[in-house]
């Protein structure tokens, strides 16, 4: 088996100790997730319902799970039950729909707002300017079962770190802004997650608080 074990010790000691690692085990077997676990690992990133539902069934139930990819309306309902945080709303209809699902299942389901900021078309989230625009229409004020705990954003895969840098720090400054605006008061407004395998150096300094980290942990993926 690929050296999971020495490779998420490694990852684990180069974070600062206010930085969270999610461990992004999507495409890889049971076995993998259990090597990191047993490393005291419990935050684990999947991208895929159907996946992270045969995981969720057959792996110890302390692991958190995040959904971490674009999640589609009809597959919120399969999630809900037990999904830790969905770090990806990248539309109001998706926010909407995991607080009525939520609410069925007498939940508080933890979110973060995806950030569009890369140049590359394929990406999701909203703008900053769209993000903004919802904050201020303020619906998200009602929904009682769903608590927005920061914002997520994947830079432009890209070998310029300038680049990467600076699409980062446009999402640490537009944190700044809108914790200031509209969540002063509430502290579990902290998190800022950027940082995957190639950029999470990058990330690191600029203020993320948890890193999303796949393949320099658990080898490339076999689709
Ligand atoms: C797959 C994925 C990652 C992990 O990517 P690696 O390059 O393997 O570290 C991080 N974030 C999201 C949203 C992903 O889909």
């Amino acid at each position: 088996m690929y050296n999971v074990k020495g490779n998420i010790r490694k990852v684990q000691a180069s974070l600062p100790d206010d930085v969270r690692l999610v461990a992004v085990s999507k495409f890889h077997p049971n076995e993998y997730v259990m090597a990191a676990y047993e490393e005291g690992q419990r935050v684990f990133g999947e991208s895929h319902e159907q996946e992270i539902k045969q995981k969720y069934a057959t792996l110890p139930h302390d692991i958190e799970w995040h959904f971490i990819g674009h999640l589609q309306t009809n597959k919120v309902k399969y999630i809900a039950p037990y999904i830790s945080m969905i770090e990806a709303v990248d539309s109001m209809k998706l926010l909407k729909e995991i607080n009525k699902q939520a609410e069925k299942n007498s939940r508080v389901i933890k979110v973060l707002i995806e950030l569009h900021i890369a140049e590359e078309e394929a990406k999701y989230g909203f703008t900053l300017d769209a993000c903004r625009q919802m904050l201020e229409e303020g619906e998200w004020r009602e929904m009682k079962n769903v608590q927005i705990c920061g914002l997520m954003m994947m830079a432009s895969f890209v070998k310029d770190e300038s680049q990467v840098e600076n699409e980062m720090m446009q999402a640490a400054n537009f944190f700044d802004e809108v914790k200031t605006k509209y969540f002063a008061d509430d502290e579990t407004f902290c998190e800022r997650s950027w940082g995957m395998s190639s950029d999470y150096h990058i990330a690191l300094k600029c203020r993320s608080t948890m890193v999303r980290i796949g393949t320099t942990i658990f080898g490339p993926r076999v689709y």
